[in-house]
């Protein structure tokens, strides 16, 4: 038995088993390099330049909870990629759909350790951005490695790479999606793994998986589907490449031009140097990738390695307090509200994520000591605004929702979060969750605190909340008070507002927002008829 072993681990040797890839995920890299076209024509890549087109989905901002996702933006790209240096030009122009309808039209450049964006690619600006004529910005840390994780995930050289690189592979098991079944191997770069499945028919990639964290579905699977290939100079590429979240595609990118060598100024590949200085390293470990990938959906991304705020705009989340027992969380890109009741606390919005549920929780906490968090009201379902509620769930609060909402937030609380960095994994589907119908006051003896129902046209059961005794109401995504001046007449989400003011039956003398600061009632209520 002994010199059987020692055979076998002198043949193994022999045979390169120091390799971490087995045989089986070898020969898939390897059938799948030559369906591609072979190592040589691969390694014969110095510069890509691909043209084409993206149109994206963003399924968390729908009108209806868990309902059909909401168009987001149709765009153009040309990408150029010098191989040698690893960087990465796309010059995009973006037509969003929602929450607005605007043009971006900007550049980004990605190299390993500097990322650059030339223009103007978001609302949500960093001060670098408004600080800077012309408009730039350096990449954020999270920015820069969710853009690495993407070009490399979508790149026709992954498999070369994989070819190159068997020690960071592994086989993995078959991975079942729908009525297919894939081989796949998995690929690990730095602290993020892709398992790549592969065409039984023709070895082909068919698709690249990642395992991401989503703050409103918790653990869910990335996917990129590779389609329509076609071969130029002898490489076969896959011109439709649809993304996958959790099974729903979210994105489409169609190529409309592929160019192999092209010469490529070294200047479009370039970060000027201050914006070079001042860029983040890529960021690991517990990168919010779902998060920086579909901001940039509906073109809202607040390009910071803080996620929620700028630290070079603010000096983080703070509470104000508008009223005794009446404290707004601002400082960030969304703000929250809390509302002191005799024994307990009422919140309003858990944006962002967990990180930020923590940190109010920790600040209700600190101003209110020995009063728990009793109700949490969402005033709608948008993950901008609702992905923060499991760290509340997790500490005993209420789910308050509005009408035809709760159904979609009992599965919300049902899915499994084990990737979530913010909250360790437990079990909320016991959560209470009240479905306000129309209105729901909570009292004591103290105060009376609202939430109502209103009709609008941003999302369907949209709550508003209102402390009678303060006469502060507040508002989320239908107003931003303070953000922009009032308009000259009533747009249709501010008419909703005023409908819905009224129809509760309510007085309020200022708003405090989900965005934005405070502003007063009654210069937005005298629009109306104007
Ligand atoms: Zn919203």
């Amino acid at each position: 038995m002994k010199r059987t072993a020692l055979l076998l681990a002198v043949m193994c040797v022999a045979a390169s088993c120091a390799t971490t890839l087995p045989p089986r995920g070898q020969d898939l890299v390897n059938r799948a390099v030559q369906a591609v076209g072979g190592a040589e024509a691969l390694a014969r890549v110095k510069t890509l330049s691909v043209k084409g087109t993206v149109r994206q989905w963003e399924p968390e901002q729908s009108m209806d909870a868990g309902g059909e996702m909401r168009f987001a933006c149709a765009s153009t790209f040309a990408f150029v990629t010098d191989v040698a240096s690893g960087a990465t030009r796309i010059d995009w122009v973006r037509n969003f759909q929602y929450p607005s309808p605007r043009t971006f039209t900007f550049s980004e450049i990605v190299t390993p350790d500097a990322g650059y964006v030339a223009g103007i690619d978001s609302n949500g600006r960093t001060k670098q951005s408004l600080d800077s004529n012309p408009p730039a910005h350096s990449m954020s840390g999270p920015r820069l490695a969710t853009s690495q994780r993407e070009l490399r995930r979508g790149s026709s050289l992954l498999l070369l790479e994989m070819q190159k690189n068997p020690d960071r592979a592994s086989a993995g098991a078959d991975v079942t999606v729908g009525s297919a079944t894939y081989p796949a191997v998995n690929y690990r770069v730095g602290d993020q793994t892709f398992t790549v499945m592969f065409d039984r028919v023709t070895g082909l990639p068919a698709r690249v998986r990642t395992l991401d964290y989503d703050n409103i579905w918790g653990d869910v699977t990335y996917d990129v589907v590779l389609a329509d290939w076609q071969t130029k100079d002898g490489l076969a590429m896959a011109f439709s490449r649809t993304y996958e979240l959790n099974g729903r595609p979210v994105m489409e990118i169609k190529t409309t031009d592929v160019a192999v060598n092209t010469s490529i100024a070294a200047e479009q590949l370039a970060i000027p140097p201050a914006f070079k200085a001042a860029a983040a390293k890529p960021a690991t470990g517990a990168v919010p990738y779902q998060w920086v990938i579909r901001r940039q959906f509906i073109g809202t991304y607040l390009d910071s390695d803080a996620v929620s705020y700028d630290p070079k705009a603010s000096s983080g989340l703070r509470l104000v307090e508008l009223a005794p027992g009446v404290q707004h969380v601002v400082g960030g890109s969304h703000n929250s509200f809390i509302v002191e009741m005799r024994e307990y606390l009422v919140v309003f919005d858990a944006p962002v994520g967990d990180a930020t549920a923590n940190w109010i929780l920790g600040a209700a906490r600190a101003k209110y000591p020995g009063k728990p968090v009793k109700y949490l009201v969402l005033t709608h379902h948008h993950m901008d605004h609702a992905g923060g509620l499991r760290a509340f769930a997790a500490q005993g609060a209420t789910i308050v929702t509005g009408k035809g909402t709760a159904a979609h937030f009992r599965r919300v609380l049902a899915a499994p979060f084990t990737r979530n960095s913010d909250l360790p994994a437990r079990d909320l589907t016991a959560t209470t969750i009240i479905e306000v119908t129309d209105k729901q006051v909570f009292s004591d003896r103290t105060r009376e605190v609202g939430a109502y129902v209103i009709d609008n046209p941003h999302s369907t059961g949209m709550i508003i909340g209102y402390v009678s005794d303060a006469r502060i109401a507040y508002v989320t995504d239908i107003w931003s008070p303070g953000a922009a001046p009032l308009p000259e007449k009533l747009t249709p989400p501010l008419a909703a507002l005023v409908a819905g003011v009224k129809k509760a039956g309510i007085s309020p003398a200022k708003f405090a927002g989900g965005h934005g600061s405070v502003g007063d009632y009654a210069p937005l209520a005298a629009l109306e008829g104007k």
